[in-house]
Order: C-alpha cells, then sequence, then structure tokens
C-alpha cells in the first residue's frame, strides 16, 4: 500500500502538523500541538463506486505528550474540552514530580479561544 506522510501547516495554530494520505483516498491531518484533527474519505456505493467524500473536522482543545522514562513510545492524547487541559496538566505536574515520565518529551497544551491561538502549560512541545 502507498502512503504520504509529509508535514503541513495547521489550519488551526499555524504550527507544523503531520499530514497522511494513502493509496484509498483518504487522508489526515492531525496538529500534535494544538489537537486539531482532519479526516477526508472517500465513500463508495454498494458496487464499489466512488460517491463523493466525507470530512470529519474536530476542533483542537489541546495535547497532552509525555515519554515514560522507560518506554521509547510516545503517548500524545487529544484533550476533548477546554478543562481537560487542567486535569492533564495536574497529572503530568505529579509525574514529573515522581519521576515517572521524561522531562525533556512532556507537555501540555491547551487552545485559547480569546487569544485565538495556543498556550503551552508545561514544557516545550
Ligand atoms: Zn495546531
Amino acid at each position: 500500500m502507498s502512503f504520504v506522510q509529509e508535514r503541513t501547516c495547521c489550519p488551526q495554530c499555524g504550527n507544523q502538523a503531520e499530514f497522511e494520505a494513502d493509496c484509498w483516498g483518504s487522508q489526515r491531518t492531525t496538529c500534535l500541538i494544538c489537537g486539531y484533527y482532519e479526516q477526508e474519505s472517500l465513500k463508495f456505493d454498494a458496487e464499489g463506486n466512488c460517491c463523493g467524500s466525507r470530512r470529519d473536522i474536530g476542533k483542537g482543545f489541546g495535547v497532552l505528550g509525555y515519554r515514560y522514562i522507560d518506554d521509547n513510545f510516545f503517548w500524545n492524547h487529544f484533550l476533548k474540552t477546554p478543562g481537560e487541559s487542567h486535569d492533564a496538566e495536574r497529572w503530568l505536574r505529579s509525574a514529573l514530580r515522581s519521576g515517572a515520565v521524561d522531562v525533556d518529551t512532556a507537555y501540555v497544551t491547551r487552545w485559547s479561544d480569546e487569544l485565538n491561538q495556543v498556550e503551552v502549560l508545561v514544557g516545550d512541545p
């Protein structure tokens, strides 16, 4: 399967976002800074003919990103409400205090509607 992956500009916050497209016409943009999400996929009828596309857009409310100190895998949680960023911030600060997560990879962001930009609550995304 052919697959395209490149960097693009996030339509919400203007930072670098990940763009992915596959050979079936699906494409996806995800921003690890503000949490913006966009997915477009083709729709097919019962005979398998393409009959348009469907687009889902998710506003970014912020992202919690970190790596556990004993793991190589990066976790990114897309926050679903403005309030979740405060829970994420609290959780991450206590995880950093206990030494469970790698300080260089840990961050929490929050989207601010008032400022129309992303705010960094913890770390450096
Ligand atoms: Zn963004």
